[in-house]
């Protein structure tokens, strides 16, 4: 009867609220386990940097490397940034770990250089909780010194997303690290939500056009117009461009053609260890658009 019926479906819910509920204590307790994973990282030597070179679309040299942090986790194996950036914003780990970063990036270049290979830059990507932190332009400044490294050898990747907030404090911090030598871009330009009338407002270097716009170069035409317009955006505001994602000869040559600075992509390398990275810049490897 209705009653019987009437209990019946309570039950099930309530049944399906048990399931649902260990469900969730099974996903809970697999990032608590990250997360403590992830607090001894550091010290257990398990984070490294990969490093993407930067090419020159005209001369086809190396000038520069971004460095991508990766995790070797001692059961889940290697482990991208996407799989535990965002539980370590989360968490606060960002901190200690984009130290690292940077500390690791700086010390790397350095030792390049020291090396005898031709000086790039290194670009370290800093995120939203790292560059709000008070006393981020004092950590830089102490890292460069530490490290030896002459700040226009170092560069910081900003995404449009940590921008919007705050504009008159993050202007301020941004001229004061530019203050310090080191050089500015924004990161996936054109998929976040800034403004571009605060584009002029930002004393940055470089913009990075996000790989979702290169993509679809040159068969689709929507990506190629955005790539077209950051292009000619940068060019009026006297801004460096990087392409982002760039994986075959028709991306290098229609952005080489289009006045685009640098490209980064699986077409010239993927991101390399430090002695790979040594290994290219001991043979000079150039990158043309004819080979
Ligand atoms: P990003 O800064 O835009 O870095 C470029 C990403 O695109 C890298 O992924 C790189 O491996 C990938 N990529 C490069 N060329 C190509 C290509 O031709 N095709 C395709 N499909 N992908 C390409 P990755 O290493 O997985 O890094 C993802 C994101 O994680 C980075 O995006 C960056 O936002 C973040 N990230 C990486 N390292 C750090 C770090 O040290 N600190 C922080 N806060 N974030 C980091
Ligand atoms: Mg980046
Ligand atoms: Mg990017």
């Amino acid at each position: 009867d209705a009653d019987t019926a009437m209990y019946r479906v309570k039950a099930e819910g309530r049944n399906n609220y048990c399931f649902f509920e260990s469900e969730m204590n099974v996903q809970a307790l697999a990032r608590l386990n990250l997360e403590a994973d992830l607090r001894r990282a550091i010290e257990r030597d398990e984070l490294c940097l990969h490093y993407q070179p930067k090419v020159d679309l005209k001369s086809g040299c190396i000038t520069g490397v971004e460095a991508l942090i990766r995790w070797q986790h001692p059961t889940r194996g290697l482990l991208l940034p996407d799989d535990f950036i965002p539980l370590a914003e989360e968490t606060g780990l960002v901190m200690p770990i984009g130290e690292w970063v940077l500390h690791t990036a700086c010390t790397q270049a350095r030792k390049w250089q020291q090396a005898g290979y031709p000086a790039i830059t290194m670009a370290v990507n800093l995120s939203a909780k790292q560059f709000r932190q008070a006393g981020l332009v004092e950590r830089v400044s102490s890292v460069l010194q530490q490290t030896d490294l002459a700040p226009h050898y170092l560069e910081l990747e900003l995404t449009e997303s940590l921008l919007i907030e705050d504009i008159d404090r993050v202007v301020a911090t941004l001229q004061e690290l530019r203050s310090l030598g080191v050089g500015l871009s924004i990161d996936e330009f054109g998929t976040g939500y800034s403004s571009l009338a605060y584009l002029q407002r930002f004393p940055i270097h470089t913009l990075k056009i996000s790989r979702a716009f290169i993509g679809g170069i040159p068969e689709q035409s929507g990506g190629a117009t955005i790539a077209l317009a950051v292009l000619a955006l940068a060019n009026k505001l006297g801004l460096k461009t990087v392409a982002e994602g760039i994986e075959n000869k028709a991306q290098q040559a229609f952005l080489t053609e289009h006045g685009c600075n640098l490209g980064q992509g699986f077409l010239f390398s993927r991101p390399l260890s430090a002695a790979q990275l040594a290994v290219l810049q001991g043979q000079g490897r150039r990158y043309g658009v004819q080979d």
